[in-house]
Order: C-alpha cells, then sequence, then structure tokens
C-alpha cells in the first residue's frame, strides 16, 4: 500500500458550488455539508464522484 494515493480529496459540490474536504476511500457515501447533495460514493476502494475534484490533499 505504499502508492496509495492522497488520501483526502477538496471536492466541489455540482449543485452548490460549495467546496468539501472528504475521504477518498470513504466506507458510506459523502453528502454536502451545506446543500446534502451526494458527493461521493463507496466503492470499497477509492470513491466515486459525483462532484468535480479540485485538488488532493497528501
Ligand atoms: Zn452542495
Amino acid at each position: 500500500m505504499s502508492r496509495a494515493p492522497s488520501p483526502f480529496w477538496v471536492v466541489k459540490c455540482p449543485d452548490c458550488s460549495g467546496e468539501q474536504t472528504i475521504f477518498s476511500r470513504p466506507s458510506t457515501g459523502v453528502n454536502c455539508s451545506v446543500c446534502g447533495a451526494t458527493l461521493a460514493t463507496p466503492t470499497g476502494g477509492q470513491a466515486k464522484l459525483r462532484g468535480e475534484l479540485v485538488k488532493t490533499i497528501a
């Protein structure tokens, strides 16, 4: 696992354009803290994003 990607992502909500930092490998879905829209869904590995990936945080 030494080549694991950056563990956190900054994602822009497609509905309200708010930016939120999320874990890149969530075990549950992640919702926007502002409007409640789904930002990411769990896949067992890296999340499937619905929002736009703004940047990664190492
Ligand atoms: Zn939102």
